[in-house]
Parts: C-alpha cells; structure tokens; sequence
C-alpha cells in the first residue's frame, strides 16, 4: 500500500483545528456545542465522498455506509463490520486554538514545544519517544493537548474509506462507520444505536502506541460506604460516643492494604479510595473496586459485604451500610468467544507488517459498553502517545499503519487477504 503523499495527515490537521473538548458538568448529549461543528464538517465530507445511508442524530451520534462491491455467494451473507472513533478531546486540557508542528525526521533528542513556556518534549521523561526515531511526528506547541485522541482515529478511518473507494478491485462487503461524541466523559456508548449501526462487530480506533489491540477491560463497581455515629457533648462522651469518622478510618486500614491502585499492575485487580469524608455523627467513604477476573471481582465485592458485617457485629445493626453501584464489565466475556474478531484484527496488523501488542486496559473503554449492547467490540491504536496533554504526539507513520490496518481488515472480511 503506498502511504506517501498520504491524505490521513491533511484530514488530521483539519480536524484538530476543531475544539471539541468535552464537559462532563453538562447534561446534554453532546456535552458540548463545539462537538457538532466537527460533526457537521465530517457529514459533508461524507457527503463529498458521496457514501451512503448518512445520518447524524440529535445526540450527533453520525454514521455512514461504505456499500459492498462484492456480490455475496448465494447463501452466504458476508459480515458488516464497522470502525469507531469519537469527535470529543479530553476536559483535562484546553483543546481550542491547537497549532500542531510537524517534526520531520525526529532524531532522538529532545523537541522543544515552547520555548518561551520553557516546554520540552524528552526522551527522558518521554523514553518511548525513542522508538519512533527517523519518523515524523506531529507535535503540539506546548500549550494545549493535540487531539490524536480520537481525531487521529477519524483521519485513519476517512483515509481508509477513501482508499477502498479508490481501489474497486478490492473486493469487500459493507462496511459502517460511526462518530461518536463524549467518549472522554464516559457517555460515548450511553445513545449509541447498536441497531441502526448494524454490524455484526465493530473496532474503535481509539487505542494508543502503533500496535495496540484491546479487548480486555476491568469488572467496575462503586462501593460507598456510610457509617453512622452517635454523638455526645465530648465533656460527657465516656462510653457513649461512636465518632463516625474514626470507624471510617478503621474501616480503611482493615482492608486489603496491597490491593490499590498504586500496588498494583497488568492482571491485579484493586479497592482505590477516592473520597472520604466525615464528621461525629456519620462518614462517608468511597471505593471503586476493578479487577478483570469476573470472579476475583465477586469476591472483592464480597470483602466489602464482610467487612461491613464485621463492624455490625461489633457496633450496633446497621453502624455501616453498604452500596454497591455496578459500572462496567469485561468485554473478554463478549469479544473472546468470538475468536475470529481478534485473529481478523491481528491478522490485518501482520500484514502491514505490525507486531500486535495485546494488553489488559486497566480502565473501561466504550468498546466494553458497546460490546455488552451487542456490538462485539476491541480496541485498535490510533497511533498517539501521551494522550490528554500538552505532550501528546502522534508519528505520522503510526497513522499510516492505521490506515493499513483498516484496509486489511476490511480486506480480510472479504475473503481475500491480497
Ligand atoms: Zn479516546
């Protein structure tokens, strides 16, 4: 596949001069106006491209097909596969007024972004920068996040569109494609309409470093626990107070101290309390509890449920009462019966010469959401580094792969893999 000349850099630098920063404080779908002027911008040149069924709902949830040119063999349906990526940037980090830099040939040292701010790109903070010496990156100047996260993941997906619109002799079913908006304040797959959508699975290329592919997240719950105390005037307390506030501290220390989040890594699960708060009279804490095993997840779930048992043993009935709020659970369950989905994806990275990196997210992804609603779908790398903040960057080889990577899989649902 020839990448020189590639449009999917032209079509990234378009779409990150959008700010589309996302607002979890909002209760509207988008959470933000500035989300639909991308859409807007990607409908028309959806339009130009002259694909079908083009639709973008109220909740600028957009979607388009790429129609097969392949009749299917009397019999057999080929399956419709679709490819994900979503408008919004993260809240963490201003996304208005991003002037992306194209650092050509980048030799290994390090990139000052702002001179003036004194902001500087390092291999040694940075060290996986050097992995991608000799190639181009596209860099931020310091003073915003570059959006590679997911606008890089939109360019490779158009790019791909557009060059099997431009290669008829590669045989291929229909394919969809989805922009979605709000994936960064979790409410990405929340409208999604599985239906309308119609594939049989999806990817979202919204993965990180060249190679990723995903498709196992945390089990997540929310654990809070509230403990009632009794107060007393403190000059006549003796024997009688219950200070809510130190239960809550013990509560903390009786549980598991080598299962949080800064103790652990890859496949170990944890309790991570996020908040705590409390006076005499009550106290609340907060955990939220991940593990990727389905059953270690019960079991820690169970911790919570014992511990809290223990402590109405020793204090009156319902001293503590416990809540558990079910979040997220592991797409493995979803996605791993369903083999084929990843060899399809691995196959497509090996022929572009790729070596897949399989790794556990230890977090949630909308590909889990939208996996338990029925669509089957892994994670695949946009190509960006250092999401979220001023030192993010893409290579633009990284995109190119992508592109490839698309292609392929569309290829390989097709039959033929050359
Ligand atoms: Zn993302």
């Amino acid at each position: 596949m020839n990448t020189k000349n590639s449009t999917v850099v032209e079509r990234f630098l378009k779409y990150v001069a959008f700010d589309t920063q996302s607002d979890g404080n909002s209760d509207t779908t988008p959470s933000t106006h500035s989300q639909w002027l991308l859409a807007h911008a990607l409908k028309a040149e959806l339009e130009a491209m002259g694909l079908e069924n083009i639709s973008l709902d109220e909740h600028a949830y957009l979607m388009a097909t790429l129609p097969a040119n392949q009749l299917p063999v009397t019999g057999y349906r080929l399956p419709v596969v679709g490819f994900i990526a979503h408008l919004d940037t993260s809240p963490d980090m201003s996304g208005a007024n991003v002037k992306p830099r194209i650092v050509e040939n980048y030799d290994g040292g390090d990139i000052v972004l702002n001179a003036a701010e004194k902001v500087v790109l390092s291999p040694k903070l940075f060290p996986e920068l050097l992995q991608y010496k000799g190639e181009d990156l596209i860099v931020t100047d310091g003073t915003t996040l570059l959006g590679a996260d997911d606008k890089a993941g939109i360019a490779e997906i158009m790019t791909a569109i557009e060059y099997l619109q431009q290669h008829p002799e590669i045989p291929h079913g229909k394919v969809r494609i989805a922009f979605n908006p709000d994936e960064e304040i979790g409410c990405g797959a929340h409208l999604f309409d599985v239906a309308q959508f119609g594939c049989d699975w999806a990817y979202t290329m919204d993965g990180g470093e060249l190679g990723e592919l995903e498709y196992e997240n945390f089990n997540a719950a929310t654990a809070i626990v509230r403990i009632k105390g009794l107060n007393v005037h403190p000059g006549y307390a003796k024997d009688k107070m219950r200070n809510a506030s130190l239960l809550a501290t013990q509560f903390a220390t009786a549980m598991p101290q080598a299962d949080r989040p800064e103790r652990t890594t890859d496949y170990e699960g944890f309790f991570h309390l996020t908040a705590i708060s409390g006076t005499v009279e009550e106290a609340t804490l907060t955990y939220i509890v991940r593990d990727h095993d389905a059953k270690k997840f019960e079991q820690r779930l169970a911790t919570l449920q014992h511990l809290t048992s223990e402590f109405n043993k020793v204090y009156p009935a319902d001293t503590v009462m416990l809540h558990i709020k079910q979040q997220y659970r592991n797409m493995r369950e979803i996605v791993e019966p369903q083999k084929h989905i990843i060899d399809l994806a691995k196959q497509a990275m090996l022929e572009a010469g790729i070596t897949p990196v399989v790794r556990p997210i230890r977090g949630g992804t909308d590909g889990a959401q939208l996996s338990f609603k029925g669509l089957p779908c892994p994670n695949i790398f946009a190509g960006g580094v250092n999401f979220h903040g001023r030192y993010e960057f893409v290579p633009i080889q990284s995109m190119e792969k992508a592109v490839e990577v698309i292609v392929n899989i569309v290829k390989g649902v097709g039959g033929k893999t050359q």
